[in-house]
């Protein structure tokens, strides 16, 4: 490699690259300033280094300057000015390495050595540039004249030395980074050498700062850059973490605005401009310093210091009222929640949950304010969860915490029951009984779902061999089963396991299936039908009726049975328009050879009209609540 290290002079100069630096520098911190960004120890280390930056910038003008206007007695400010300008580009180098070890999570022995091996390469390369000023050891001088010479140039021995550990710790840590992120962070690198070899072949000395800048731009748009929504002026949810943690290490109240706009609550709900540029001026006209979050679909998180607003309680007031203003133009029906920092949920950083756990049981178009009880409800969740967990590792088929009850089902030709449905609950030590809504969603949302349909569906076999060899008469006994746990890839090998292990034949076992708008989940759940019917298994279609329905779908499935919702029960019972529609859904079914149950039936009048309805069976309240499923001896007949 040419090197002009022999090279009697730096160079020419002009300032430009330096001012430069230095203007970016100051942008660079103004945007920082007026953006959220997650306050992570990357981004101090990345806030030093744009300090070194213009540390080092400063110190070549004022190092030039001072060379034009030369006079020997300046020596010890010139040679002061020089070393300080190599050594804030070295610890510049210095903490690039520190940088890469924390973004890439670099193992603690590993992260040490190269602290380590840095930190000496630091403190020679400058120790070097010291002794070489003050004895001319490798040939640094001025002339009288005030021509530099360089000598051995101490600083792009160590210039390279840092670029070859920089390469050698972007080669260990390759796989840790997304590799485009690392391709990105390689180029700015690679251009930065190679600026400065050009302007060594050109004999220019301008542009040592501005390459140091080119990595800096990789690290602020690709590691601190929070994408905002522009349009509502929300920042991603997972910069809210970081918040969190922020200002619960710093001892820092805060409280916070969770607005809910049901509305647009669907994942691809798109707001409508004018809600956006409202909720827009909520983010940035209340409080000072305020952050937005986009926590959901429709559902955003305004988090405010209270030091920074003492008198945070007029805020919330002004910016209710304003919001009530808006509420009068738009009409959409919102729940909004209020609440203020606690350590417990600080240091869980859970704010989400409670709030989703308070919303839960709010009505539409009111306001709550985080209180005492909330947390009750809150760490019931907790604990439900906690336990769910907790059966989903044991994976105990045979778990004491999982109930079945069950529901008898009429069948209206011969006239008795002659199925049921098991229905889970939980019996947990702290709570005793609880029932699906609270816990269902929760296992579905967390995965732990199949476990328990597996738990319930064993139960359930073994109590029926049991009926069955007491000699109690009954067709089946169905068991729900949720649409996510159906597209697991050993779902058909698990069920069919289970119901040979408990010796029973497959056809005294039904599952109740929802349906799914989703084309694939659609072939997922045919062939999955398909493959478990095989074994003798009877098919429901649950629910039908709650959702976006498309019979020619349904109609292609291959299901035995469609459950009609008790929501149709009750309409067809309210004007004849519903029932008409409901009794010629039903005829339809009925012809195309699927039987047709219906839900919820409570009273002598809503069983009348479903008998009217193509029923062929029915359940409901008016037969019997679900009870344990021991209780079902008291609803099956026993041949005699
Ligand atoms: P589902 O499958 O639609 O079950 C029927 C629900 O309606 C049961 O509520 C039942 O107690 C209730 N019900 C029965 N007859 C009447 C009536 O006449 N009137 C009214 N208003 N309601 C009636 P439950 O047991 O609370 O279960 C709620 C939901 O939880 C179930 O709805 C089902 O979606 C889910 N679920 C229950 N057990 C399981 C399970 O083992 N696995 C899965 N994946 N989901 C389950
Ligand atoms: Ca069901
Ligand atoms: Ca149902």
């Amino acid at each position: 490699m040419v090197l002009p290290v022999q090279s009697s002079f730096y160079g020419s100069y002009t300032p430009v690259g330096d001012l430069v630096t230095i203007a970016v520098c100051f942008v660079i911190l103004i945007l920082l300033f007026c953006s959220f960004i997650k306050r992570t120890r990357s981004f101090r280390i990345f806030l030093m280094i744009v300090g070194l930056l213009l540390v080092s910038a400063y110190a070549n003008v004022t190092y030039n300057t001072l060379l034009e206007r030369w006079d020997p007695s300046l020596y010890f400010w010139v040679s002061a000015l020089r070393v300080l300008f190599h050594g804030a580009l070295f610890a510049i180098f210095f903490l690039f390495t520190q940088y890469i070890a924390e973004v890439t999570s670099l193992e603690r022995r590993a992260a040490l050595w190269v602290t380590f091996i840095a930190g000496v390469l630091f403190v020679a390369v400058v120790a070097l540039d010291i002794i070489d000023s003050l004895n001319h050891t490798f040939g640094f001088r001025i002339d009288p004249d005030g021509t530099v010479h360089t000598g051995m140039n101490i600083f792009y021995v160590g210039y390279f030395a840092f670029v070859i550990l920089i390469a050698a710790l972007l080669v260990r840590v390759r796989n840790y980074l997304f590799s485009r992120v690392m391709f990105g962070f390689f180029c700015t690198i690679v251009l930065a050498i190679g600026l400065n070899l050009l302007q060594l072949l050109v004999k220019q000395s301008s542009f040592t700062v501005s390459s140091f800048m080119l990595p800096v731009f990789a690290m602020l748009y690709i590691m601190h850059s929070n994408p905002y929504n522009a349009k509502l002026g929300t920042v991603d949810i997972s910069a809210l973490e970081d918040m969190v943690r922020f200002e619960y290490s710093h001892k820092r109240p805060f409280g916070f605005l969770s607005l809910y706009l049901p509305a647009f609550a669907e994942e691809h709900a798109e707001m409508p401009s004018a809600i956006q540029s409202a909720v827009r001026k909520f983010s940035s006209s209340f409080f000072r310093g305020a952050v937005v979050f986009s926590v959901g679909p429709g559902h955003m998180l305004l988090i405010y210091d209270k030091q920074r607003n003492p008198n945070y309680e007029e805020r919330i007031t002004r910016i209710l009222e304003a919001f009530h203003a808006q509420h009068a133009r738009f009409r959409n029906d919102y729940k909004i929640v209020i609440g203020d920092s606690v350590d417990r949920i600080s240091a869980r950083n859970d704010y989400v949950h409670l709030i989703r756990t308070v919303l839960r049981d709010m009505k539409e178009n009111t306001i709550h304010r985080i209180e005492e009880k909330d947390f009750a409800a809150y760490n019931r969740q907790e604990y439900i969860l906690k336990e769910l967990v907790d059966i989903y590792h044991h994976r105990n088929l045979n778990d004491s915490r999982v109930l079945v009850y069950c529901q008898p089902v009429y069948n209206i030709a011969l006239r008795r029951y002659d199925t049921a449905e098991a229905l889970m609950r939980l019996d947990l030590p702290e709570t005793g009984i609880i029932f699906p809504d609270e816990f269902i969603p929760l296992a579905e949302k967390n995965g732990y779902i199949h476990v328990l349909t597996e738990i319930i569906l064993n139960k359930t076999c073994r109590e029926a061999r049991r009926l069955a060899e007491e000699g109690y008469s009954f067709s089946r006994i169905s068991v729900n089963v949720s649409a996510q746990e159906l597209k697991g890839t050993y779902f058909c090998r698990d069920i069919s396991q289970i119901i040979r292990n408990a010796d029973l034949p497959g056809d005294r076992v039904a599952l109740e299936l929802t349906e799914s708008q989703d084309e694939s989940d659609f072939l997922v759940m045919e062939e999955k039908i398909r493959e478990l019917k095989s074994m003798g298994i009877t098919f429901y279609l649950d629910d039908f009726g709650t959702g976006y329905s498309s019979l020619e779908r349904i109609m292609q499935l291959p299901f035995d049975i469609i459950k009609f919702d008790r929501s149709l029960v009750v309409a067809s019972g309210a004007s004849d328009k519903s029932e008409q529609i409901v009794r010629n859904m039903a005829r339809l079914f009925a012809e195309m050879d699927f039987s047709v149950l219906y839900e919820g039936v409570e009273t002598e009048k809503d069983e009348k009209r479903c008998v009217g309805m193509s029923a062929s069976y029915l359940q409901g309240y008016k037969y019997s609540r679900p009870v344990p499923i021991s209780g079902l001896r008291d609803f099956f007949t026993r041949a005699a």
